[in-house]
């Protein structure tokens, strides 16, 4: 399919470095991004769909890389259906799973911990909920797995782990996993704060610059925080990736930011739900999260931005995350909801209203193009200038057309 957006107002490169990109069109074809900023006319004359923005901001698709996955589009936790494909209305594209803790009953032996990992893996290479690409197979750190045993889970196509939950006794026991897990190239991603279940342990700074894991995951608590010093010495003594979470500690979010800002740590900066949780399943938690961290430390929307896109792609070695040629056809369009007092969705943003999405695309393929389920209306009209895709695009109701 290939598709061209034409009269975009504003387009965010999801680089914090550069961006805004010139231009008002976008083309994809073949699932891939080809052309930003500007389209040659021939390209719009081949696309099947031709959508004019009108004058609405197009970033790069959300990356939420804390999700609670388990199988299907389904949590146990919230007992919730169709939680991702929900997601996707809140304008992520990509979701990467931080386990599959909440699976019921879930094995705590290396055979099972192995299986369920390489299970989940599986059972989300081809299935797309709503859309949605989902990054699922995170194995649990518990004791007993060997270093044979990550890379045969590894040889298997797991590449993500999460420490938090195992049943060690002191949390720095489990470092020779981690560096195990990482020789292997499993991106190891580690629990901070207080604890979040019965059956998980606080995780401190100490703990985790011993552990060295290369995500410290919802650092602003899941849901408890660090102390502030303990969460100083995390973001200034070590590389390790920063990972925001809207279940958090709203407080210790800021002051994530303003540590990263001053100490010129953007790079290591995600911004993340964490649901569902115990907070709920939420389809806009990181965009909330994003004009939160917005609003609330005055830095610029479209840098914040990058912490759920460009950000997370290259932390996680995704070939999504910006609007360049080559990318994954991944894009969202937001506007300033209708009655905003700020005439963009940047504005909006940091005036602390959440934007209008008013249409997702991934693998180059639209989800749904008008608007949400999930936010209110956008300001600007969103329309269709010609349409060869044999189903219909209308700005009153969402349709899949795969
Ligand atoms: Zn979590």
């Amino acid at each position: 399919m290939k598709i061209a957006l034409v009269n975009i107002g504003t387009i965010l490169s999801g680089d914090w470095r550069e961006p805004f990109v010139a231009g008002d069109a976008l083309y994809m074809a073949g699932g891939r991004i080809k052309e930003v900023g500007s389209v040659p006319s021939e390209d719009i004359e081949a696309a099947d769909l031709v959508v004019d923005v009108g004058g609405m901001t197009v970033i790069p698709g959300l990356i939420d890389s804390h999700v609670h996955t388990t199988f299907g589009d389904y949590t146990p936790r919230q007992q919730t259906v169709g939680f991702l494909e929900s997601y996707v209305h809140g304008g992520i594209t990509s979701a990467i799973s931080a386990s599959e803790i909440h699976v019921p009953g879930r094995p705590a032996d290396p055979a099972g911990l192995k299986a369920l990992a390489i299970a989940a893996q599986r059972c989300f290479q081809t299935f797309r909920p709503g859309g949605m690409r989902v990054y699922g197979g995170s194995v649990i750190m518990e004791p007993g797995l060997t270093e044979a045993d990550y890379a045969e889970m590894a040889g298997e196509g797991v590449w993500l782990a999460k420490v938090g939950f195992g049943a060690f006794e002191k949390p720095a026991d489990v470092t020779p996993q981690v560096r195990a897990a990482q020789k292997h190239g499993i991106k190891v991603m580690c629990h901070t704060g207080g604890a979040s279940v019965p059956g998980s342990s606080p995780i401190d700074a100490d703990d985790l610059l011993t552990m060295l894991p290369d995500i410290a995951g919802h650092v602003n608590g899941g849901p408890v925080a660090l102390c502030d010093k303990d969460l100083t010495r995390v973001v200034n003594e070590s590389p390790i990736a920063l990972q925001i979470s809207q279940a958090g500690n709203i407080r210790s979010a800021v002051k994530v930011v303003e540590l990263v800002e001053a100490g010129g740590y953007f790079d290591r900066l995600l911004i993340s739900s964490d649901t569902p949780t115990g907070t709920g399943m939420m389809p806009l938690g990181v965009i909330k999260s994003l004009v939160e961290m917005t609003c609330l430390t005055g830095v610029e929307p479209e840098r914040i931005i990058a912490t759920a896109t460009g950000n997370c792609g290259l932390i996680y070695d995704l070939d999504s995350g910006f609007l360049a040629p080559g990318k994954a056809g991944d894009v969202t369009i937001i506007d300033a909801a209708l009655g905003c007092s700020q005439e963009t969705a940047l504005a909006g943003m940091s005036n602390g209203d959440i934007p209008a999405i008013a249409a997702v695309f991934s693998d180059g393929i639209p989800r749904f193009v008008g608007k949400s389920r999930n936010t209110p209306p956008p300001t600007r009209k969103i329309s269709i200038v010609k349409n060869n895709v044999p189903a219909s695009y209308g700005d009153e109701t969402y349709h899949h057309c795969c």
